[in-house]
């Protein structure tokens, strides 16, 4: 087979395409894509399977900014009779001829039409465990380390059926991180910088780098969903907005809060660690306000968004980017970056950014 299958956020098919054709034309792979708007996946069709194959196995899944999940589709659109769906499973596997995969995930468009199979997918999943350890396409005992099996329905009668590799694939279901909403929490996008810390900082460095008495900045704060995660993990913030932060953080006595332009703050000492931003405003000109903290040495670390426009998203991102690296490199700054279209965001991406450079 010559097709992928990307998972992205309804309405963003069209950054998710231009993403794989971006992607896979710098390892010589052509195709196109075929897909529908607001159906929240796209079929990216090569010409040629070799160098697919191989693209899909090189190419690093964390670079991808829109495309939540990748597959290698093993066969053609499943048709399932909802009486007996197992048997055409277990039979496109056989004919695949694939075996040794180590898990099954029975997945679904993240749609609202698509979350209605989220019952199918849980029921379908035991059975078919079952009939393809019997099948020897399955190994005997879950394997976190083999390939996984996905099976993506679209509808109870039609799915699509392909791999991906542990090591570079999305670990979570559906590609999707669910965090429950802390009621205490004044604003539900207190989720985006929770999911962004979750993604961006392994666990084993939390001790060091979310660390109990840092000191963290938030640029546009109010009402101070970004400001409870940090004050949560026992930081001192400053916020910056002209509009009121929560009661219950100013309560804490972590958080200062100065009513003056996020673009023209500026800490007094360099013993800011966290740099937070979820200003309203253009990408440009956020990410050359973030390039200023970090030549500065104002900050060691920071999770921003880039708030994008509804046309030419794709294209924005990559240009912004491109001059915010720029302007970073000129500096001679050496930095590890991250940017990803996390679940809990809507028209925007979150980028992460940590300087090398130690102050
Ligand atoms: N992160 C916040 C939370 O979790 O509650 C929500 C932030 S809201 C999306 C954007 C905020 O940016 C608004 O409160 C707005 O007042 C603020 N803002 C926009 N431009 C600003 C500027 N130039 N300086 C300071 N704040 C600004």
């Amino acid at each position: 087979m010559k097709q992928l299958l990307l998972y992205c956020r309804a309405g963003f098919e069209k950054e998710c395409a231009a993403e794989i054709q971006d992607h896979s034309a710098q390892y010589q792979v052509f195709g196109f894509c075929k897909l529908t708007a607001n159906t929240g996946y796209v079929v990216f069709e090569a010409y040629d399977e070799t160098t697919l194959a191989r693209f899909f196995r090189d190419a690093d899944f964390q670079q991808f900014i829109f495309i939540r999940q990748w597959m290698l589709l093993v066969a053609p659109l499943l048709e399932l009779d909802p009486k007996d769906r197992i048997t055409a499973i277990v039979d496109a596997t056989l004919s695949a001829e694939l075996s040794g995969l180590g898990q099954i995930r029975a997945e679904y468009p993240d749609t609202n039409d698509g979350k209605t199979l989220s019952t199918l997918a849980r029921k379908l999943t035991v059975p078919l465990r079952q009939s393809l350890r019997k099948a020897g396409v399955l190994l005997l005992k879950e394997q976190q380390r083999a390939a996984v099996l996905h099976l993506f329905l679209l509808s109870g009668q039609q799915a699509y059926l392909g791999i991906s590799y542990p090591e570079n694939n999305s670990e979570l279901e559906n590609g999707i991180m669910r965090l429950k909403f802390p009621n205490e929490a004044p604003s539900r996008s207190t989720l985006k910088l929770e999911e962004a810390l979750i993604r961006f900082i392994p666990k084993d460095d939390w001790d060091k780098r979310l660390a109990p008495g840092m000191l963290a900045v938030d640029l546009g704060a109010c009402p101070g969903g970004w400001t409870y995660q940090l004050v949560k993990r026992s930081m001192m913030v400053t916020a910056i907005d002209n509009g009121p932060m929560a009661q219950s953080l100013m309560d804490t006595g972590q958080v200062k809060h100065f009513m003056v332009d996020g673009f023209k703050y500026e800490p007094f000492k360099k013993n800011v660690y966290w740099l937070v931003c979820d200003m309203i405003e253009q990408p440009q000109r956020v990410a050359e306000r973030i390039a200023d903290w970090i030549i500065n040495g104002w900050c060691q670390e920071t999770i921003f968004n880039l708030k994008l426009p509804m046309k030419r998203r794709y294209e924005t991102v990559k240009e912004v980017l491109e001059q915010f690296e720029n302007k970073l490199l000129k500096a001679g700054i050496r930095y590890e970056l991250q940017v990803k279209h996390l679940y809990h965001d809507r028209e925007e991406v979150t980028v992460h950014l940590r300087n090398l450079v130690l102050r």
